[in-house]
């Protein structure tokens, strides 16, 4: 059996996913050629980004005035292309951003470059909740809270910040925030595919694919039509939305092969039953690791609990000097990649649409059997 791998990107692929691929490597259908050989103009790449486009569309439900795009760069270029495509949409130069971690930090700063960015809310300072004293960016700040312009060409957040395992699902109808006409835009790279999306909160959805949705090379790009058409002139032409969308994404040569293993992923997860059938198999396998931790006192969870993330699940050893150790045997034990990002310490399992239950409860019973030979 193949070790059970909790990296947070680049993450775990579906082995059924992997041995498709193998199995057409070095010929694609019986054309003769493998995937990574073909023109991407050809009637076969053509076929393939083709599916993959109409099986995102299907799994998510995008509405028909909504443009799919498969775009290179990844969610950090992203954090530029997005300003130099909206910002001067409405004419106020103006965009807000909520800050709720690392990678909302980063398109925060990015974004700066461009024009009048403000912060709507951010949780970068320690917060009493539920009676529990929260520390910076454990937390998802309310939209309650949020101070937003009526006038900002959008309002920016990332739904699941995958560094610090704060998910924020609830997303706000933005008439009732009394900002009807901010589109919002999210960076939802780290949860993208493990849920539904509701199209009519959002105008604008990204995600980078090599967390939840493929290989790394392609990013995905889900944004309403009446939002092309408004590039600042120093937009990269291969950057413009408008020119990508008008191009079916063959603006420039796309990264066929990463945009041929989502489109795999896509008819895996088809399989699987559907986003309804995921997003419920990624509640079970999060209640199950939360509530494991939260019944020990040998681990700890520092995210609030109503923001807990279903895909990035940080924990620490209460007692930090058994971390190597912990490591070291899960690694002997066939559980990969659990080290906690730099920035925030301890451990991390990050447990993505690839990752099922039967991988989690391997996990949760490594953990409670450290726990009975250290605690
Ligand atoms: C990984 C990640 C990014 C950065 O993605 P790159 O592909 O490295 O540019 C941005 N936002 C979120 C939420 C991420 O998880």
């Amino acid at each position: 059996m193949r070790p059970w791998n909790f990296s947070a990107g680049p993450s775990a692929l579906p082995l059924e996913v992997l041995q498709q691929a193998a199995a057409e490597m070095t010929d694609w259908h019986g054309c003769g050629m493998s995937v990574m050989e073909m023109s991407h103009r050809g009637r076969q790449f053509t076929q393939i980004r083709d599916e993959a486009e109409a099986d995102l569309r299907e799994l998510l439900a995008v509405p028909d005035d909504y443009e799919v795009l498969f775009m290179q760069g990844g969610a950090t270029a992203e954090n530029a292309i997005v300003p130099l495509n909206l910002i001067a949409r409405g004419g106020s130069g103006k965009a807000d951003y909520i800050l709720s971690g690392i990678w909302s930090n980063k398109s925060h700063k990015e974004a700066q470059r461009y024009g009048d960015i403000a912060i709507a809310a951010s949780s970068g300072t320690e917060q009493v909740l539920d009676g529990i004293a929260q520390a910076p960016w454990t937390w998802f700040p309310g939209a309650d809270t949020w101070t937003l312009r009526p006038d900002a060409s959008y309002l920016h957040l990332c739904s699941n910040e995958t560094i610090g395992g704060v998910e924020f699902s609830d997303w706000p109808d933005m008439a009732a925030l009394g900002a009807p006409d901010v589109p919002l835009v999210v960076d939802a790279s780290s949860h993208f595919l493990s849920r539904a999306i509701d199209f009519s909160r959002a105008a604008m959805v990204y995600a980078g694919a090599q967390k939840n949705a493929g290989p790394a090379g392609v990013t995905v790009v889900i944004v309403r039509k009446d939002l092309l058409g408004h590039a600042l002139p120093v937009c990269p032409s291969a950057f413009d939305y408008a020119n990508v969308a008008g191009a079916d994404s063959m603006f420039n040569t796309p990264p066929t092969y990463a945009i041929y293993i989502a489109g795999l992923v896509f008819k895996w997860l088809k399989k699987q039953g559907g986003v309804a059938a995921i997003e419920a198999a990624n509640a079970a396998k999060a209640r199950a690791l939360y509530s494991y931790l939260d019944t020990s006192d040998f681990y700890l969870s520092p995210v609030h609990a109503a923001s807990r993330s279903r895909m990035n699940a940080p924990f620490f050893l209460r007692d930090e000097t058994l971390n190597g150790d912990f490591l070291a045997e899960a690694d002997a034990a066939g559980l990969m990649q659990l080290k906690g990002h730099k920035s925030v310490g301890g451990m991390r399992a990050s447990i993505y649409n690839a990752v099922p239950l039967e991988g989690v409860q391997a996990l949760i019973s490594y953990m409670q059997d450290f726990e009975r030979r250290h605690g």
